[in-house]
């Protein structure tokens, strides 16, 4: 068990185990194609997840890719839809109000971003609450900071089973999270509020940013800078999680200085194989509560 307080700081100098990512994210999709098997039998139909894509930005390509494919591992239907990058708001919008409306449809995911002429806001604020797997609708994100149960965003939504995962204990830690965006940032620190963690945001006007991060028995880092965190903002023994995702020549690589930071880290997460893999699993979990929740059955 990773403890807060004086055992963290009893194991300064100790060099950081790594989270394996990989390997819980295939515990979570076998769960989750579990969880699907029993759905079908009790209920005759599959949860079914409609990815929506709009024009042809490859990277969102890719991602949409893994995450059909991922879907159809799981037992899952996959209901992708795709719109030209001419599409009009209009339109956009008619397509999410007829996954809205369809009962095969349990999870609705718009990929982002968007083309510039599209508004992001206000197609996502057409998927209904029950459906919205990405967790970014208001009402979710309404509920989420609230305390009350709700579709959570995928990516905090993993770190959190990452975290207990390998038993960090979050009640009373010091928590901090670089980076405030509804997609992370946000719904990161209310997770971690809700787990009882002493919970401090920091963003692009933090001063003494690596002051504020040395505080923290849990460091989360979503800032979209690469190796923004480095050996000067990591207290000894801290777990450190890194959301970052960077291409650069070498291949991928996070918002942590991994090299300089894994000496001083209890436990941190590797660019690849820490974080990133979690997300998909954890739509996939989002999916399943969906279509539980539709069907009247309860989350799990
Ligand atoms: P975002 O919307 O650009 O938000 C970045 C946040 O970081 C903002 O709140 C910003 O502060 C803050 N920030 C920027 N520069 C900073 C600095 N120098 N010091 C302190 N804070 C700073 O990004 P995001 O969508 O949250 O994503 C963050 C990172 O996670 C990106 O690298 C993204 O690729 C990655 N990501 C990974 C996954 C995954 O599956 N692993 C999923 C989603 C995102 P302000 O609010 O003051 O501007």
């Amino acid at each position: 068990m990773i403890s807060t307080g004086t055992q963290l700081r009893a194991d300064a100098g100790s060099t950081g185990r790594l989270v394996d990512g990989r390997r819980v994210a295939r515990t979570v999709r076998e769960e989750v194609a579990a969880g699907t098997a029993r759905f079908h039998a009790e209920t005759g139909r599959r949860p079914g997840l409609a990815t929506v894509l709009i024009g042809d930005d490859p990277a969102s390509e890719v991602y949409v890719r893994n995450k059909r494919k991922s879907c159809v591992a799981a037992g899952m239907l996959d209901l992708h839809r795709h719109l030209p990058a001419e599409a009009t708001q209009a339109e956009a919008e008619a397509l999410v109000d007829s996954l809205a409306a369809d009962p095969a449809v349990d999870g609705i995911l718009v990929q982002l971003p968007l083309p510039a002429h599209l508004d992001a806001g206000r197609l996502v604020a057409r998927i209904p609450a029950e459906k919205d797997v990405d967790g970014l609708t208001t009402v979710n994100a309404g509920l989420l900071a609230q305390g009350r149960p709700g579709l959570r965003p995928c990516t905090p939504a993993g770190v959190i089973r990452l975290l207990d995962e390998y038993e960090v204990d979050l009640r009373g830690a010091e928590a901090v999270v670089v980076g405030r965006s509804d997609l992370v940032g946000r719904p990161m620190a209310q997770l971690l509020l809700g787990r009882d963690a002493t919970v401090t945001i920091a963003h692009s006007r933090t001063a003494d940013l690596a002051a504020v991060c040395r505080r923290a028995d849990v460091l989360v880092v979503a800032a979209g800078v690469p190796g923004l965190v480095g050996a000067d903002a990591i207290r000894p023994g801290a777990t450190v999680i890194d959301v970052g995702i960077h291409r650069d020549g070498n291949g991928l690589r996070g918002d942590v200085d991994f090299d300089a930071a894994v000496g001083i880290a209890g436990l941190i997460t590797p660019v690849p194989g820490g974080v990133g893999p979690m997300t998909i699993a954890m739509l996939l979990s989002n999916t399943l509560a969906a279509a539980r929740g539709r069907a009247g059955r309860d989350v799990g």
